[in-house]
């Protein structure tokens, strides 16, 4: 047989240069973690740039390693956006941490497919451990069983799925949605995005999700969430779910969850808590009165890949009732029957995926390579960061604060006294914040709290140490003065 002409075969990559390249890529990662904060934190390449410099056609031909490795630093390099760098002040942060990444190299190298315990006896039961931990380092309920799921995004849609069978009586799983449409969700018009889209993928229709008013700290407020619940069953619509949240996504405002979990007993309503940031901090024992009110939850997420040091994506799902959870999910095609089946845990029936990636050896990896003390120390010093900047904008004549600094999130604004008219202070901010990321020297940014241009400083990095936070303020403080002068 003839090979088309082009094909060389020997320049493939084999096992010997495999070994050399991974040493090197070793060397290239830890020299990145070393000057993670010499590059422009928020990339500064144009739209279509980096899609520009990329080839139109693939290569036909294999390419050396070298060669690729060069393009990345040519091309992809100034096209990423650093979320570790120590000056990631953004959204939230996306952590990882050197131990992190040596377990996702275990994990990319035995590419594990978990769906099924057989699939990966060591995924499935070191998932089940890590979650036990994760129980236990948190204080949360005894009773609860845990899953990782890619996002909080996906946790919430099975939390939403789940509600939606248990209150059907496990018919729309069965017979589709038509008959029960009227299935109500509430959560406070500051919820993440997360939720409306559950609703959306989940056939209860955003039209069905009652976006609850806030107070003026951000919370749900449970007065309106009881007037709202009660307009609907005078309606003969049906409550479903009320989905709470500890530190919303704009300004880390914590609802109230013993209150709405004593709404939903009442009504006998599924309690879905989101706290996919603010979850972490519960394992600080100074900060587990925030979740008193966990007892009445029936599905808990948080995300060890915001602020628990774990690359994403790993987000950690708890329910009071597995066998609902399963319920809503079990699928037993032919090719999928096992011997085991009901001894041990097929994680596939947890959630949407099928097919799963080994997620728990990263979280293995972390919480034994920091130790349960250590995370809490490193969770400790960004809240005290938090709380120094706090200090520092109450201090400052010409800054405010713009909500209650409940984690490591400061939401402020800049505000010369000069200065009374909403709209101007509304673009000096806007101005503010294009001005300082645009240095590369760090990276914030914004939201809107009652129409007013917000910056949101999130302070949560892995490596971040007090002068980054420092560095940072001094840079906004003078960029301010040099807009206003
Ligand atoms: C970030 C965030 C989410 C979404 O998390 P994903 O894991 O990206 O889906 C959901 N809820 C809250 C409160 C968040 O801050």
């Amino acid at each position: 047989m003839r090979l088309p002409r082009n094909i060389n075969l020997q320049a493939m990559m084999n096992i010997e240069e495999f070994r050399a390249e991974a040493h090197r890529m070793a060397d290239r990662i830890a020299d990145y973690y070393e000057s993670a904060s010499t590059y422009p934190v928020k990339s500064q390449v144009k739209p279509g740039e980096i899609l520009d410099a990329l080839p139109l056609q693939p290569p036909a031909d294999s390419e050396s390693t070298g060669s690729i490795m060069a393009d990345f630093e040519r091309i992809i390099m100034p096209g990423i956006t650093h979320w570790q760098s120590p000056s990631f002040f953004a959204y939230f942060p996306a952590n990882s941490s050197y131990p992190s990444v040596l377990a996702e190299m275990l994990t990319a190298a035995l590419a594990q497919q978990g769906m099924i315990w057989e699939t990966s006896p060591a995924a499935t039961e070191l998932e089940e451990r890590v979650m036990e931990w994760l129980k236990q380092i948190f204080g949360l309920p005894e009773e609860w069983t845990g899953v990782i799921q890619d996002t909080a995004s996906a946790s919430t849609l099975a939390a939403l799925l789940t509600a939606r069978e248990r209150a059907t009586d496990w018919n729309v799983n069965d017979n589709g949605f038509a008959p029960e449409a009227g299935l109500r969700i509430y959560c406070s018009s500051e919820t993440h995005s997360s939720i409306e889209k559950a609703t959306k993928i989940a056939g209860y229709g955003k039209n069905n999700l009652i976006k609850v008013a806030v107070k003026s700290d951000g919370s749900m407020d449970i007065v309106a969430l009881e007037k709202a619940i009660s307009d609907d069953l005078k309606a003969g619509l049906k409550p479903v779910c009320v989905v709470g949240t500890l530190g919303t996504t704009g300004t880390t405002a914590n609802d109230p969850l013993e209150a709405i979990g004593k709404i939903c007993q009442k009504h006998k309503l599924w309690f879905h808590v989101d706290a996919a940031y603010g979850g972490t901090a519960l394992m600080l024992p100074e900060m587990r009165h925030l979740a008193a009110g966990l007892k009445f939850a029936d599905s808990y997420v948080f995300n060890p890949h915001k602020w628990m040091f774990t690359n994403f994506d790993c987000s950690a799902y708890f329910v009071r009732d597995q066998e609902a959870l399963i319920r809503t999910f079990s699928i037993l095609p032919e090719y999928l029957k096992t011997a085991t089946r009901g001894q041990v845990k097929d994680y596939r029936d947890w959630g949407v995926a099928l097919g799963r990636r080994f997620r728990a050896l990263k979280l293995w990896f972390v919480i034994r390579s920091f130790g349960v003390e250590g995370l809490r120390e490193k969770v400790r010093k960004h809240l005290e960061l938090a709380r120094w900047l706090k200090h520092t904008i109450e201090s400052s004549e010409d800054f405010e604060l713009l909500a209650p600094v409940n984690y490591s999130l400061v939401c402020f604004r800049y505000h010369p006294e000069a200065v009374a008219d909403e709209e101007k202070l509304n673009q000096i901010n806007q101005q503010l914040l294009q001005k300082v990321n645009e240095t590369g020297r760090l990276y914030i940014t914004h939201t809107k709290t009652a129409g007013k241009y917000t910056l949101r400083m999130v302070i949560a990095q892995t490596y971040v140490e007090r002068h980054h936070v420092e560095a940072a303020w001094s840079l906004i403080r003078k960029t301010a003065e040099q807009l206003s002068a």
